[in-house]
């Protein structure tokens, strides 16, 4: 007797970089406080579409050509956004995988971001910068949850959701279809987080 798995849903995850990651993190968590503190357009959109949070999605979205900083991290993300692809089995002979959007995201306590994809895009990832203990995961839905109707309930991993932990310095990409969200911050102390998404040319 087989049981074969069809058309699984993969989800990468790496340290990001395994050497200095350190100095790079702390260089993007003083980038996105700084944001924060200068980015007026971004918190008047965050205002409206992150509640108590700031993101810098709606107003400075392609941090990878502003910053230095950013642009290193670009560097580091494409080779694994190419390891990905591999996987996916994605033909990509004769074009390339691009970055396409960077931005960044701080969830104080309390704020949540509601269900979402990544429309218009192939990848799409995040990266840990800072990380305070207990602070709210990341949950992906069941890309099936609307077909399985008169399913009955299911134990563990077979559940419609599943919970990835965050933490500093973790990298994790995903296909921008796979819908997910992060429930409100519970720790004390700033979630900060580089989010990504890659297109095809
Ligand atoms: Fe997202």
């Amino acid at each position: 007797m087989v049981v074969r798995a069809l058309f699984p849903t993969l989800v990468y995850e790496a340290r990001l970089p395994a050497g200095r990651g350190r100095s790079l993190r702390e260089r993007l968590l003083r980038e996105a406080l700084q944001l924060r503190a200068d980015d007026g357009a971004g918190r008047i959109w965050s205002r409206d579409n992150y509640p108590g949070g700031y993101t810098s999605y709606g107003s400075l979205c392609r941090m990878q050509s502003i910053s230095p900083t950013f642009a290193q991290l670009e560097h580091l993300l494409d080779a694994h956004a190419r390891r990905f692809a591999r996987q996916l089995h994605f033909d990509l002979r004769g074009r390339k995988l691009a970055m396409t959007d960077c931005w960044v995201n701080v969830m104080p306590r309390g704020v949540a971001h509601g269900l979402h994809l990544h429309p218009q895009s192939v990848i799409s990832g995040t990266y840990y910068v800072q990380v305070p203990e207990g602070s709210s995961a990341i949950k992906f839905e069941d890309p099936r949850l609307d077909r399985f109707m008169a399913a009955p309930p299911r134990l563990g991993r077979g559940h419609a959701w599943v919970t990835m932990p965050a933490a500093a310095g973790r990298l994790l990409m995903f296909e921008s279809w796979l819908r997910h969200e992060v429930p409100a911050q519970r720790a004390r102390g700033l979630r900060v987080s580089v989010s990504f998404n890659y297109g095809w040319f």
